[in-house]
């Protein structure tokens, strides 16, 4: 690790702008708090910076991993041997056209979700209300089509400006990727650094008023104040992997310190000194219980980071 301080202190020096931490804990960068140490973690101030970093990790092969809120991964305990990027310091939110009946707005993916979604609904520009009570950046958001309510990220999205790890930008309009359920098309290896999104206007109170009634049914019917990753497993067809993970009888299960919740069988939580480890030990256990209980193979919808340990 003193070998990659050295060389990008020698090599990089004033290129950069931004913060950059050797050894940085994921577990404290995690909503579930799990995660060993990267290698580097650093936080590029603007594109040039970004770009110099990651021309830095090409030359030296070095994986690359970026992190929105990391409320929808799980960390290898032994953490990250590479570059772990956060994009927090791109966080502009800025209209770019303004007609009658709808806003189109610039989003840079280091916003937080929860902060444009307040943006909007105090400006009454409908779209994306339903997503109130989802963590994450913007970013996060859009590589996994999140969702509820009724809405997906996918319904405003337009285009997006992308860098890959070369370091080369480009745009990609709406018919160049796709998204499905929890997921995008958007290829491994790029990085997503702006959107382009569309909204309808309607009106402030209305889009408060269901802001206001997402959260109070997620309040009722999600552990929002434990540490989870959010949903552990897709939904399969027709069927609500909570559901299904209940009726297999596996409510308060654990594994270590990981539990499955009580309030809502799809969300595990670390009830203190969770680890990687007992997350997927877990995942192993319910998975198991579920096929014998009902024959249906649940697929994740965490995403689970490993070490890259040569
Ligand atoms: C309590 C709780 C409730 C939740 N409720 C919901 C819900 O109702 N609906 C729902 O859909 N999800 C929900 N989630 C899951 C999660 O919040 C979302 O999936 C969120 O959008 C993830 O964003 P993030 O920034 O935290 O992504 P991260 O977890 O940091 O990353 C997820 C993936 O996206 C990649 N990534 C992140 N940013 C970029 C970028 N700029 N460019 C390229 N790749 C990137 C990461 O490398 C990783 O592969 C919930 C989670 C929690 C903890």
């Amino acid at each position: 690790m003193s070998d990659i301080r050295e060389s990008f202190n020698n090599e990089i020096g004033t290129d950069f702008r931004g913060e950059i931490m050797y050894g940085e804990m994921l577990s404290g960068h995690t909503s579930i708090a799990v995660g060993g140490p990267a290698d580097m973690y650093v936080l590029p101030y603007d594109a040039v910076s970004l770009k110099t970093c990651l021309m830095f990790a090409n030359d030296r092969g070095l994986a690359v991993l970026v992190l929105g809120g990391g409320t929808n991964v799980i960390v290898d305990d032994n953490g990250y041997r590479g570059m772990v990027i956060s994009l927090k310091h791109f966080n502009m939110i800025k209209t770019t056209d303004d007609p009658d009946e709808r806003v189109d707005l610039f989003v840079e993916t280091g916003v937080p979700l929860q902060r444009l979604i307040n943006y909007c609904v105090e400006r009454g520009y409908a779209g994306i209300e339903g997503l109130t009570g989802i963590p994450g950046t913007v970013g996060g958001a859009i590589i996994g089509n999140s969702g509820s309510f009724g809405q997906e990220i996918r319904d405003v999205v337009e285009s997006i400006v992308v860098i890959n790890l070369s370091g080369m930008i480009k745009r990609l309009e709406r018919d160049e990727f796709s998204f499905g359920y929890r997921r995008s098309s958007v290829e491994q290896g790029l990085i997503i650094l702006s959107a382009n999104m569309r909204f309808k206007k309607s009106e402030p109170e209305v889009l408060s008023g269901k802001a206001s009634e997402c959260i109070s049914r997620k309040k009722n019917t999600q552990p929002l104040s434990e540490r989870s990753a959010g949903c552990v497993y897709m939904n399969p067809e027709g069927r609500a992997a909570g559901m299904l993970i209940e009726e297999a009888g596996c409510k308060g299960m654990r594994a270590g310190d990981i539990e499955v919740s009580r309030v809502h069988a799809n969300y595990f939580i670390n009830r203190g000194n969770g680890t990687a480890s007992d997350f997927l030990k877990l995942m192993k256990m319910v998975e198991a219980r579920v096929f014998e209980h009902s024959g249906v193979s649940l697929e994740p919808e965490v995403r689970v980071i490993a070490g890259k340990h040569e």
